[in-house]
């Protein structure tokens, strides 16, 4: 495999370079207005349609300088001003609320799935303007990277855009090394030290910002979801991956070595008939992955046409005591590693994500079990909740990771970065 040899291509936050002002200004300044500019941006997002007085009360700046701000947004095509729905008498300009201008940005998202990848538009309020689906038709790095980059490039083009795109983020299951851009661990080989994210960014001609699909999933469910305006909770995701996500204090962790999150290799206490794809027997991915349980279905007796997990839900609905015992059986070891989890990080929030939320009957006993396992983290069984998202938010929740880039910092990019506006 072609290790790149190629000089690594500028992350996303380093390819526009930051605004120039007039006047020299201190490096606190700058940094102070950066960071106004992106905490009413995405106070907008988060709360929008929201006035500007709520605005102002929300991230502590004087009004005037949240009229400055707002003004520059409206300029630059980022935030609108929406009409209240009933016109009060004592209607004034602070009070028209403003949300997200939709058109303001475009981002390309690409989730990598085991067989599958989703590749989809996303504006500026994270919402999806398109989508395709692609059957991963090699288990070659090389050629799966050509391929999706050729589908991206399609779509780019395919679809009428109000403004350039901005960005790829993409993202897929493992265990991704943010820094290098690659996956250090997957569960299929093929992906594993591939240069994903600089081949992508050539192929395409656009930046990447690569992460895992936990890490998209709970970046759009802090946004747009489940656990908005919860600072620490943990996103775990079920089904043909096994991942988990840490958000803690409003930030999406990473870890030292980029691998938190990773639980496929927690110990369930069980010893499963086949090995983990690294060699073990006792991991949570080898009992509760979608390719485990079908197995273990199909050992129990279940017919084997079932091929997935929804269609293993709907015969145990129909009465199939032994479907029935191996999704309780899921639940529960899932519920082993949900306990542990509340322990580590004492969450306010646990979201569920993946294929286990096609079997919903079966999360009081992910709750019972975490619940029996945490000691420390009181109350686990009350925080456990399903994302709000479904399987199909993957491409979105990929172009959240470079939205949360952008929002990070907005006048880093076009189009404040060019002098529209501010
Ligand atoms: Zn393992």
């Amino acid at each position: 495999m072609n290790m790149s040899a190629d000089p690594p291509l500028p992350r996303l936050d380093q390819v526009w370079p930051p605004p120039h002002p007039v006047e020299p200004r201190s490096w606190q300044g700058t940094t102070l207005r950066r960071q106004n500019y992106a905490a009413v941006l995405r106070t907008v997002l988060t709360d929008g349609p929201i006035s500007r007085v709520d605005i102002a009360r929300r991230v502590g700046l004087t009004p005037t300088a949240i009229t400055n701000i707002v003004a520059s947004l409206l300029r630059a095509g980022l935030v609108r001003e929406v009409e209240p729905p009933s016109l009060g008498r004592d209607r004034g300009r602070p009070k028209v609320p403003v949300g997200i201008d939709p058109a303001g940005l475009t981002v390309l998202g690409i989730f990598i799935g085991g067989t599958q990848t989703s590749i989809g538009l996303i504006d500026l309020a994270g919402q999806l303007i398109a989508e395709t689906d692609i059957e991963q038709t090699s288990e070659s790095a090389d050629e799966l990277i050509e391929q999706t980059a050729a589908a991206a490039r399609e779509l780019i083009t395919a679809v009428p855009l109000p403004t350039p795109v901005l960005g790829v983020g993409v993202s897929i299951g493992g265990w991704v090394d943010t820094e290098r851009g690659t996956v250090r661990d997957h569960v299929h080989q093929h992906w594993i030290g591939a240069p994903l994210r600089d081949r992508l960014a050539e192929r395409i001609g656009l930046p990447v910002v690569l992460n895992s699909n936990a890490r998209a999933m709970a970046l759009l469910e802090s946004w747009l979801g489940a656990a908005k305006g919860v600072r620490d909770f943990i996103y775990v995701s079920i089904g043909a991956l096994v991942g988990a996500a840490l958000v803690i204090d409003g930030k999406v962790y990473d870890g030292a070595g980029s691998a938190s999150g990773n639980i496929d290799h927690l110990s369930v206490r069980v010893r499963a008939q086949e090995r983990c794809f690294c060699g073990r027997r006792d991991c949570l991915h080898v009992m509760v992955s979608d390719d485990a349980t079908l197995r273990l279905a199909h050992q129990a007796g279940v017919d084997p046409s079932v091929a997935s997990v929804r269609a293993l839900a709907e015969v145990a609905r129909a009465g199939d005591a032994a479907a029935q015992r191996v999704l309780r059986n899921r639940a529960r070891h899932t519920g082993t590693a949900v306990g542990q989890l509340a322990d580590l990080l004492n969450p306010e929030l646990i979201l569920l994500g993946g294929s286990i939320l096609d079997a919903p009957e079966y999360l009081d006993d992910v709750r019972r079990r975490a619940a029996a396992g945490a000691h420390a983290a009181p109350s686990v069984a009350d925080i456990v909740r399903p994302s709000v998202f479904g399987l199909h938010a993957l491409s979105r929740a990929s172009g959240a990771l470079v939205l949360n880039q952008y929002y990070g910092d907005p006048l880093a990019h076009p189009p404040l970065a060019l002098g529209a506006g501010a």
